[in-house]
């Protein structure tokens, strides 16, 4: 029960006890039914005095004082209980009126739309003349125009949307609920909760409520304004759309998160500043909470739209794409070199936006991938090392295809040959699959080696020997179980010298 429930008022008074119980200062505050309790009002304080001194212990639970902290972690600003808390007016379900005859501290909260109880939403306006509803009238009974509050009958149903967001709101207002679980399965507090449900209350602010037409949410009204910040006012059904769609925009963002964005930051459909919203999503993906909203977020950017401008302030790391400065940085090549991998299939451009400019893009992971994989390549020289060979005999196996390049003249076109550590690999297991187990001491076998055959005067070329080895017309063999390198591989001494006589026969 509401302290202004208890006053009636003078009707033939020039002023009516309430208004002088509001009394600020010298000043009377006619707002009605503000059931707020306030410090510097000249009579609120002795009231208060004096109610609890006739034994009015729960004196806290008869004013609206006590979802402060709830509702903005602290005293309110003027602005936030014009947002927050019914001032002038009042609303009421008729039902709850039939049963029991007062007033319902729940109804001056203004998140509170619906009544569970009854499965009904408010009222706000008389249902027969239209006039606001003044807690004086409420607590007469009747209004104006003689139409008794409590035998209203023809309630309106909320749609389901609004019932369970509804059920939400206020068994957290009212301490039922202590916590709620969002998507991505984090638990929020109800502070929590409500600092959420104000964040994207805000964002909503300034929406064309056409573009909204979520869950068969009624909209009579063209544009959402949560902040009345002009000291514009709003109705119930505003209300009731506003919370319904920041409830679920807050504990279930893949039903509409991504849309919102789209239509804020590409459509820029809200009458209000760019900028404004933007801090609203700074402060969604700074919450470690929303991680679920964080990925909905990026996902939206990195796909729907690359607006690299804003994904690069905000989210550098979960970037998808990088623009070609920073690619060729992480390649450490020119663009000519990063056309030519864009050339070969290696990379993919795609158009993306910075500000209202088209940029080329490429896909970040791809980039690092294949920077990684440069990192490893071999050139010829290296590879000559490995094998003991010279540089002219790793060019003759490339080109045999005896050894796959990675880059080179003979595949793509490529200035330089460069070949993956993996194929050298391949090379030597290959090679190794030919060998047959031999003697260590054996006498009838001599290294396969460059130099061995320069020394012999051997005709036949090394890669052309290693081609026949591979190809199983050249026996082959080893001393270890495995061979590392080709220098581990031997050949059949007879065998050699036939070739060789062969050659000198003709
Ligand atoms: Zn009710
Ligand atoms: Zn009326």
């Amino acid at each position: 029960m509401s302290i202004a429930q208890r006053l009636t008022k003078d009707f033939y008074s020039h002023q009516t006890l309430q208004t002088l119980i509001d009394r600020k200062g010298r000043y009377f505050d006619y707002r009605s039914n503000f059931n707020y309790f306030k410090d510097d009002n000249l009579w609120n304080e002795k009231i208060a005095r004096l109610l609890r001194s006739h034994g009015y212990r729960n004196f806290d639970k008869l004013i609206l004082n006590q979802f402060d902290d709830l509702l903005f972690g602290g005293t309110p600003t003027l602005l936030q209980k014009r947002q927050h808390y019914y001032q002038t007016k009042v609303k009421f379900c008729p039902h709850c009126l039939y049963e029991a005859k007062y007033h319902r501290l729940l109804w001056d909260v203004s998140l509170v739309s619906v009544c569970l109880k009854h499965k009904c939403n408010l009222i706000e306006n008389c249902p027969s003349c239209g006039r606001h509803i003044r807690i004086h009238d409420l607590i007469g009974g009747a209004c104006t125009c003689g139409l008794i509050y409590a035998n209203v009958v023809n309630t309106k149903t909320p749609v389901e949307s609004v019932l369970s967001a509804q059920k939400v709101i206020q068994s957290l207002l009212t301490g039922k609920k202590k916590n709620i679980r969002i998507e991505g399965n984090f638990s929020l507090t109800a502070r929590e909760y409500f600092a959420g449900l104000d964040m994207f209350s805000k964002l909503l602010d300034g929406f064309p409520a056409q573009l909204l037409s979520f869950d068969n949410l009624e909209a009579s009204f063209i544009e959402l304004n949560y902040n009345l910040i002009r000291g514009d006012k709003r109705d119930l059904e505003m209300i009731n759309f506003i919370s319904t769609i920041a409830h679920e925009l807050l504990v279930s963002p893949s039903k509409h998160l991504a849309s919102i964005v789209e239509a804020i930051e590409l459509k820029r459909a809200t009458k209000r500043t760019i900028r404004g919203k933007r801090e609203i999503f700074d402060r969604m993906l700074a919450n470690g909470k929303f991680e679920a909203h964080k990925k909905i977020y990026s996902d939206y950017h990195n796909t729907s739209n690359q607006e690299f401008a804003r994904m690069k302030t905000v989210m550098p790391n979960e970037l998808k794409y990088c623009s070609l400065v920073q690619a060729r940085k992480i390649l450490q090549c020119d663009d000519i070199t990063i056309a030519k991998f864009v050339q070969l299939g290696l990379l993919q451009f795609v158009e993306g936006k910075f500000g209202s400019r088209k940029i080329m893009l490429v896909e970040k992971e791809s980039v690092v991938k294949l920077a990684q994989r440069r990192k490893e390549l071999l050139d010829v020289s290296q590879v000559a090392k490995l094998f003991d060979i010279t540089g002219g005999v790793v060019r003759a196996i490339a080109k045999r295809n005896l050894l796959k390049m990675e880059h080179g003249k003979e595949k793509d076109g490529y200035g330089r040959r460069l070949f993956h550590p993996t194929e050298v690999y391949v090379l030597i297991k290959e090679v190794e699959k030919q060998c047959v187990q031999i003697p260590e001491d054996s006498l009838e076998w001599v290294p396969f080696r460059y130099r061995e055959l320069l020394n012999r005067h051997y005709h036949f070329s090394y890669a052309q020997t290693l081609e026949a080895i591979l190809s199983g017309r050249f026996s082959c063999g080893k001393k270890t179980t495995s061979i590392q390198t080709l220098e581990d591989v031997y050949l059949y001494l007879p065998e050699l010298t036939k070739m060789l006589a062969k050659k000198q026969g003709k």
